[in-house]
């Protein structure tokens, strides 16, 4: 998965601030701030250190060779050997070349910051959450814990500004969006508040991890 941010603001970026999103594996390509993540290493990684995010998952179906295959918690079946297949998720076609190892790698991209604005799209509607930039405090009302992960100032924030993606990094919301929360379109607008803290079994009030 390769997360874009297009809208975040990495000029008014503090060097301490900097240092965390590059830590997290943030890079500019392009002047754009994208981070690469692979969804099979981060869910094994998440079940051999016992963390409850180990939820399995599946995230859609995308097409192999033009046969509809399943996603599950990362990975699809391939019936080819072939050097390279033709993939296609959504509406987007891809060529993908086999790997040394022998499987096939696809990189879906998702635009972090637009995923940021479906998630607040009802923050005005959930009932005694704070306002942007105010800090939580553990056993606070949220609409949405994506600003749960472990480097967070507490502080649900604006998707320009870089502590937001810092403050998402292995949020709630991040791992929920490794398992059946893709997109973030329905959480939190079509279903509860926290949603993806709750499918994990979290509190869906503020904590942090
Ligand atoms: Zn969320
Ligand atoms: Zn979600
Ligand atoms: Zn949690």
């Amino acid at each position: 998965m390769k997360y874009t941010a297009e809208d975040m603001d990495w000029k008014s970026a503090t060097n301490k601030q900097k240092e965390i999103l590059k830590e997290q594996g943030w890079k500019l390509e392009n002047g754009i701030p994208v981070l690469y993540v692979s969804v099979p290493e981060e869910l094994e990684y998440n079940q051999k250190h016992g963390h409850d995010h180990s939820h399995e998952g599946h995230q859609g179906t995308l097409q192999v060779n033009g046969v509809e295959k399943d996603i599950h918690n990362g990975t699809f079946d391939v019936d080819s050997n072939n050097e390279t297949i033709k993939i296609m998720v959504g509406e987007e076609k891809n060529e993908v070349k086999k790997q040394e190892d022998g499987t096939y790698q696809v990189i879906v991209e998702k635009n972090l910051s637009q995923m940021f604005e479906n998630m607040d799209k009802k923050q005005k509607e959930a009932v005694g959450t704070l306002g942007y930039g105010d800090t939580y405090y553990p056993g606070d009302w949220v609409h949405c814990n994506r600003f749960n992960g472990p480097n967070s100032d507490d502080r649900h924030l604006r998707k320009w500004n870089p502590q937001a993606y810092i403050n998402f990094y292995k949020s709630d919301c991040y791992h929920g969006a490794l398992m059946y929360c893709t997109d973030h379109n329905s959480c939190n607008i079509n279903e509860r508040p926290a949603y993806c803290s709750y499918m994990q079994n979290h509190s869906v009030l503020y904590h942090r991890h």
